[in-house]
Order: structure tokens, then sequence, then C-alpha cells
């Protein structure tokens, strides 16, 4: 009975003293921390190689204009003068006129020249010429000078247009180069046939040999004491630029006189 009595005081102090917590006790809120400070939690850093970005198409080229293909071996020292191994549409413009079957001189020793010059019109032309390859680049040079100094030269095609005829193209104060043929009245090889020899505005500066002129249509300009613009003589640039590259002037020579030829000799 004691016992019994003792578990139902221990009861009720129990009961007792839970029933006295003061029920009017303010709760205490913890303060809250401020958001930012809240560590946000870590994104895990991947362990494994990251993803590649996928590989993108290359963008679409902006098509230019197709590029005009520079023929082999073509050498230009300014727009308009350029020198090239003999094309072939060229060789057979020369073949069987100033190149004929028998020509002893390898296309490959020549080149073709494009140059520009200023013709008696006072305008600027396109030239063409046949040279040898030792001399070509040379004449570039030449021929770039003169036209910058409006040098008055009025027709400059291949001899071929007047089929070889030198005589034609002569009257028709056509300057040109290469052509194989003997020197007039001669057996001997001309400087022409080996490309190393070119004649300027011929009609006005003719070859003169006693009562001899070529062509024939200049006779009236064989008195070298005239005054005119087109007669080649010391004072002039085309003599000034020829002479500076080595060239002997055909007006120099003794016994005949060719006004409108340089060549070079050895
Ligand atoms: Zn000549």
């Amino acid at each position: 009975m004691k016992s019994v009595r003792f578990v139902l005081i221990a009861i009720l102090v129990m009961a007792f003293l839970s029933g006295c917590a003061p029920a009017s006790e303010p709760v205490k809120i913890e303060p809250v921390e401020e958001a930012s400070a809240v560590q946000p939690t870590p994104v895990p850093v991947p362990t494994h190689s990251p993803t590649p970005a996928p590989v993108q198409a290359p963008p679409t080229p902006i098509p230019s204009p197709t590029p005009t293909p520079t023929p082999e071996g073509m050498m230009m020292i300014a727009d308009g003068f350029t020198l090239q191994p003999i094309p072939e549409d060229v060789k057979q413009r020369m073949q069987d006129k100033s190149y004929p079957d028998d020509c002893t001189v390898p296309y490959d020793d020549l080149r073709y020249l494009r140059v520009l010059h200023v013709g008696f019109d006072g305008e600027v032309h396109d030239g063409e010429l046949v040279v040898n390859v030792q001399i070509a680049e040379d004449i570039l040079h030449i021929m770039k000078a003169l036209y910058e100094e409006k040098y008055p030269i009025e027709k400059m095609v291949l001899i071929d247009d007047y089929d070889a005829n030198d005589e034609a193209s002569m009257t028709d104060n056509n300057s040109s180069a290469f052509c194989y043929r003997v020197v007039k009245g001669t057996g001997t090889l001309s400087n022409h046939a080996l490309g190393l020899a070119i004649d300027i505005n011929p009609l006005y500066n003719p070859y003169v040999n006693g009562d001899r002129v070529e062509p024939e249509a200049a006779r009236i300009h064989t008195d070298r004491s005239q005054d005119n613009p087109y007669y080649i003589h010391r004072d002039d640039l085309c003599y000034k630029l020829f002479t500076q590259y080595g060239f002997t002037w055909g007006g120099d020579w003794n016994g005949y006189k060719d006004y409108q030829h340089f060549d070079l000799r050895d």
C-alpha cells in the first residue's frame, strides 16, 4: 500500500511541475540572419572533362571575284608592263612569219612583252614586243620610262601583223623588235633575228645608206637637221635611256645610219 501511495504522489508532483511551467514566458526567437549571408550550397565541381562545345559549321565565305590566272613565268613591273614566255597564240601568229621554219632561235630564248605607250594622238595605247630574254626586263623598264615621260610612239604591234614584211611595218611607223631575218643586202643575221634589236618610230627615223632609204616613204626624213618631235637624236630621251642600258644607236654608226635602231652588241 505504501508503494501505491508513493507512485500516486510522484504522479501528482510531476503533474504539478509540468502544469506550473509559466505559459507566459516569452519565446526566444533566434535572430534570422540576412539572406545574403546564407551560404549557398556550393555547386559541385565536375570532376570529368567538360563537354566540348559543339563544333559550329564555319561561316559561309563571301564569294570573291575569280582572280585572273597569271600565266606561268609572267613578270609585271607595273600595271600594263609585263613579260612572259611566248604564249601559244602568239607563237601561232609568229609561225612562218617572223619565226620561219629554219629559225635557229628557240622560243625559250624569247619573251613576249606588253607595254603601254603614248601615241602621236596623246592617248595611251597597248603595245606588244617580242625580244630576247637577255634584254626583256631592260626593255620593259625603258618602255615604262618612255611612257611615264609621255614619249610619243605611234604604234607597237608584232611585225607578224604585216606578214613580217619590214618595209610594210616601217611605212606604217610600227615599232618592233624580233624578226628572224638577215641584215638588208647581206647574208648575215640581223640582231633583230636574235631579238636583241628594236626599231622605234621607223617612218621618222629611217635607215639611210647612201642613196638607199628604208622605208622609202621616209626619204623626206633623211635631213636630220629638221625640227621634228619624232626624230631620234642624241638629246632625245629614247637615245638617253637605251644607251644608259648599254644599247648602241644606229644613228651613231659610221658609213650608214639606222636612226630607228637600238641593239645590244657584245
Ligand atoms: Zn633595226
